[in-house]
């Protein structure tokens, strides 16, 4: 294990490009993690071939499954031979939304497992041990989850479990993020952070910001709290946002943002097109005889193979899952080179014109 390292190389108003280092491994920021279950649908080959570099992968799920015997399945990086940076998911949403009122405990919480009706409780000190025995690169500490428009007083009771249970990843400090919690209020999130920067944490875990946020508000509550973050230390949102959501959390200074995007278009037979901002519904009638492929300028694989529209068309609308694992690896590729093109925007200083544009294209 080594520390977590994280260089700003250039900003553009707020926005900017940095470079994560930990493990021996590097990501260039900003930069997606791929939380859309990757490392389970494609070969090791085939996601090393789309560019992306980071992944979450569920933490609770395995804990749930495996329970005391989790860390005989070992580091994920060997099971699925998966060199870049990876995320063990804590899930505590899940558990919380799972837990009855009286389940919510100070040392954690707890629920009965939906699968097999066995009462679990899991914990901050479980969930630390199971990132480690997973072979997590970067920890997170165990937030409790509130509704984002919940009662203040709910709201205020989360801050302050969240940041009672900073001590528990203290021991990993140099490689952990903090969560900041508190809703869409300004001064408990602002509470949330100075705990964070109290508890010497390499960086920040931006939670409790749900994926149906509308918006306006989800520009809003971004644009309040990053100012208010160290400049230098890493910003990683893990909610699975909409393509708009993720370029308004790139211009805030975000650094790390989870995308379950190209999984989830994939998995309805879409296509990504203009870097992403549109979209092909390869299920249509009217792609059974296109021949041409995705998109001719896209180097993935999946293009430069030569696969046509009508192929992939007859694929999903079979539910053939090679054809789902062709798309998936063009709408990673696509995603991922759309990130590098935003860290040349941001290099350049054209951030704000290079996301009008591609607005513009939807
Ligand atoms: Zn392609």
């Amino acid at each position: 294990m080594s520390k977590l390292e994280f260089t700003i190389n250039q900003n553009d108003r707020q926005a900017r490009t940095g470079l994560l280092q930990v493990n021996g491994r590097q990501v260039e920021t900003p930069a997606l993690v791929a939380s859309g279950d990757e490392l389970e649908k494609l070969s090791p080959l085939q996601l090393k071939q789309t560019g992306i570099r980071a992944v979450k992968t569920s933490g609770l799920k395995r804990w749930l499954k495996y329970d005391s015997v989790t860390e005989k399945l070992g580091d994920l990086h060997q099971l699925f031979q998966w060199d870049g940076l990876l995320f063990v998911d804590l899930e505590t949403e899940e558990a919380y939304r799972l837990a009855k009122p009286r389940g919510k405990k100070h040392d954690g919480v707890r629920f009965h497992d939906p699968t097999t009706g066995q009462l679990k409780f899991w914990q901050p000190a479980t969930a630390l041990q199971i990132q480690e025995v997973l072979g997590a690169d970067i920890f997170q500490s165990f937030d409790q989850a509130t509704d984002y428009y919940a009662p203040v007083d709910d709201l205020k009771a989360g801050v302050k479990q969240t940041n009672d249970w900073l001590s528990v990843v203290v021991s990993q400090k140099e490689q952990a993020l903090g969560s900041i919690v508190g809703g869409g209020l300004r001064d408990l999130r602002t509470a949330s952070i100075e705990a964070v920067d109290e508890a010497g944490l390499s960086g920040y875990r931006l939670s409790g910001i749900p994926n149906n946020l509308d918006d306006p508000e989800f520009s809003r509550i971004i644009n309040e709290i990053t100012p208010k973050l160290a400049e230098q230390k890493l910003r990683y949102l893990p909610a699975a946002l909409s393509f708009d959501q993720m370029l308004v959390a790139i211009l805030a200074g975000v650094d790390l943002i989870d995308s379950n995007l190209a999984a989830k278009k994939a998995a309805n037979g879409t296509a990504l097109v203009n870097q992403g901002a549109s979209a092909l519904h390869l299920d249509r009638e009217h792609f059974r005889f296109d021949s041409q492929v995705i998109d001719r300028q896209c180097a993935c694989i999946t293009c430069q193979a030569g696969y046509s529209r009508a192929l992939l068309h007859s694929l999903i609308t079979n539910h053939s899952f090679y054809g789902e694992q062709l798309l998936l690896q063009h709408n990673l590729f696509t995603l991922n080179k759309l990130m590098s093109s935003l860290r040349q925007a941001i290099k350049n200083h054209q951030t704000k014109n290079f996301i009008q544009e591609l607005l513009q294209n939807q």
